[in-house]
């Protein structure tokens, strides 16, 4: 007997009871739920396939790469500069390897000096918005020699593949972030005669990843574990920037250049050197008086620095870029029709409390939460139109919070 088009997939070919779902267009045709599910698989494949595919039209050139990173982070420039040609460069490169030719660009990858607070994993992920490469931050504390308690090295390139869809050619094209790498730096400028568990051997196994090599890759991440199916990660052209705040690394770059003055420059008197911004001088030969291995500095051939917040900068922060903290909370309250706007010098006030207590960019969050949580409370179920924080209100509100307190 001839099957009916409205019992049978018209795909498979299967009839309603061999199926748990018959789908119709209404025009005689259906679609049953496994060839759904096999077709959004197809689907899903070839969108990924074309989200990391990149040709020489798309690659945004430095000068447009800045001026995206401008409309989030306020100054640092010259991170924003290096790390623009760097992913210029990386993109150059992608684009080069697809095709014959005797010269090779090599990668740059770029590592990031700057306090805490000052923007670098900002930074980061501000520019991963802007790219059509797989991107992933991880953070370099958890990582620890293989055989030990915490992650493999190679669980960076786990997260990589996962932002990829598993597509390792993707994979093979992304950039990975790795923050905090000054925490994996040794203890002491001497190369240990015993193993530094925390140091020296995961320097040793991220430089095997940041000099290119094939990696066995665990695809769930974790340990990795005789049962578990490897892929195979060629690191060659994946791009490595990493950040740390090398808090102490001021003295050694005045150690060094102080040597330099008495020994070349004492007498001319010429050279003056901004105190207040040591880490603009920062050289490799600091990195290693730090405890970063020779290799892995060589490996990191582009050193850039961010510069402290000082008043103006946190000033700014506050309110221009394109989600700035106090933007955030005029959205907020406009949700529930309420227009929110802060006085001037209620800013000047929330900038100096931050600067106060040394609690730099990331301070001025809490800081404005501390002064709006009553508001934010209330708010929703009064029938006010418009608040305006005037400086006593915000003034009453951090004194009243305990969070601020000194011991
Ligand atoms: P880091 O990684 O250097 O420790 P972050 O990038 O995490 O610092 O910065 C913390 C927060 O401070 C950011 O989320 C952002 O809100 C703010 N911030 C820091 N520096 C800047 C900057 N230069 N411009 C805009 N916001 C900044």
């Amino acid at each position: 007997m001839a099957k009916t088009s409205q019992h049978f997939c018209s795909f498979c070919g299967r009839t309603q009871k061999q199926v748990v779902m018959l789908i119709p267009n209404g025009e005689g045709v259906n679609i049953c739920n496994d060839c759904i599910t096999f077709t959004h698989k197809i689907v899903q494949e070839e969108l990924g396939r074309q989200k990391f595919s990149i040709s020489g039209v798309d690659i945004p050139k430095p000068q447009q790469i800045k001026s995206f990173l401008d409309q989030y982070v306020i100054g640092q420039d010259a991170a924003k500069r290096h790390l623009a040609v760097a992913v210029y460069n990386h993109y150059k490169r992608i684009i080069q390897t697809d095709k014959e030719d005797d010269v090779e660009i090599e990668k740059s990858n770029i590592i990031l000096v700057g306090a805490t607070g000052t923007g670098k994993t900002l930074l980061a992920r501000t520019i991963a918005k802007r790219l059509n490469v797989p991107f992933t931050i991880v953070d370099a504390t958890v990582l620890t020699e293989a055989g030990y308690v915490g992650e493999d090295i190679e669980s960076i390139l786990t997260r990589l593949l996962q932002v990829a869809d598993y597509n390792v050619s993707a994979a093979e094209k992304g950039i990975v972030f790795i923050d905090e790498i000054d925490k994996i730096a040794r203890k002491s400028d001497n190369p240990s005669i015993t193993r530094d568990v925390s140091g020296e051997g995961v320097q040793q196994g991220l430089l095997k990843l940041l000099e290119g090599s094939i990696v066995n890759v665990p695809p769930q991440g974790g340990r990795k574990h005789p049962e578990q199916k490897m892929i195979l990660v060629n690191t060659q052209n994946i791009l490595f920037i990493c950040g740390g705040a090398f808090d102490g690394i001021e003295k050694k770059i005045a150690q060094r250049l102080n040597s330099h003055v008495v020994g070349f420059f004492a007498a001319t008197d010429k050279l003056r050197f901004d105190r207040e911004n040591m880490l603009q001088y920062i050289a490799p030969q600091d990195l290693k008086a730090y405890g970063l291995i020779p290799e892995i500095i060589g490996r990191l051939p582009v050193i850039t620095h961010l510069d402290p917040l000082d008043r103006q900068t946190l000033r700014q922060i506050l309110t221009e870029p394109k989600n700035a903290i106090i933007k955030q909370y005029i959205k907020l309250f406009a949700m529930d029709g309420v227009t929110l706007s802060f006085d001037d010098v209620t800013l000047e006030y929330i900038v100096d409390k931050a600067v106060e207590y040394k609690l730099g960019a990331r301070g001025l969050r809490s800081i404005v939460e501390a002064i709006m949580t009553d508001a934010m409370f209330d708010a929703p179920s009064s029938d006010i139109k418009t608040l305006t924080i005037g400086i006593d209100y915000a003034k009453e509100r951090i004194e009243n919070t305990t969070l601020f307190l000194s011991e």
